[in-house]
């Protein structure tokens, strides 16, 4: 009875494992990812501690599909996850929020760290190419920055990092904005 109930333990632990974890990238499932910054935003309010969430957008992917092929494309999202978790701390989390989209959430840090911290993201991409089976390929990042504010929800928060990445594109791609930087919104 102990042995298949350490079997069912380790089962659950492999299906909680699986459920959380995007299969593609190795990044946190979107659904998790929203879960925990649930979580996040609350203790947050709770602590008046600072979090800051960042959007980040690969620059110009679908001439990688194109050029390369989808197989192509999805070995460097692959590593574009790689790298980001690389560059930012063990604690931060980052989620696969869409296609060639990570969202990264950075808990007490406030956003003079998390530019410095989007910074390292953008730079480490862009200083050297990801290798994917015999290819070369240089990537850029566009990423958004927005600190939470007092009483805002997921979403408009979430809204306000996306219109900062957006912004980035707008001006120029391979850049960092910071969402208090370009007014209300
Ligand atoms: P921009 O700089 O404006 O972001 O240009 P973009 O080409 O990256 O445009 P956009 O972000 O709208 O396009 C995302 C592309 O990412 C479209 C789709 O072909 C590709 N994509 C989305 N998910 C995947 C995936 O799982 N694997 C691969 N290989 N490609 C994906
Ligand atoms: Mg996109
Ligand atoms: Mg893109």
């Amino acid at each position: 009875l102990r042995e298949s109930l350490e079997e069912l333990r380790a089962e659950a632990a492999r299906l909680y494992q699986s459920a959380s974890t995007d299969q593609l990238t190795g990044a946190m499932s979107y659904s998790h990812a929203m879960k925990m910054f649930d979580r996040q935003i609350k203790k947050a309010e709770e602590s008046r501690k600072p979090l800051c969430v960042m959007m980040t957008d690969l620059d110009l992917f679908k001439r990688v599909n194109d050029t390369y092929g989808h197989l192509v494309g999805d070995i460097v999202l692959k590593h574009t996850a790689e790298r980001i978790k690389s560059a930012v701390r063990d604690f931060d989390i980052v989620g696969r929020f869409g296609g060639e989209e990570f969202v990264v959430l950075l808990t007490n840090t406030d956003l003079g760290l998390s530019k410095v911290i989007a910074e390292r993201i953008r730079r480490d991409i862009a200083a050297s190419p990801f290798h994917a089976k015999k290819f070369n390929i240089d990537v850029t990042i566009s990423i958004g920055v927005a600190m939470l504010k007092p009483g805002e929800t997921r979403e408009a928060l979430l809204e306000r990092a996306d219109a900062a990445m957006y912004e980035a594109k707008r001006t120029g791609r391979n850049r960092v904005v910071v969402a208090e930087d370009i007014g209300p919104g």
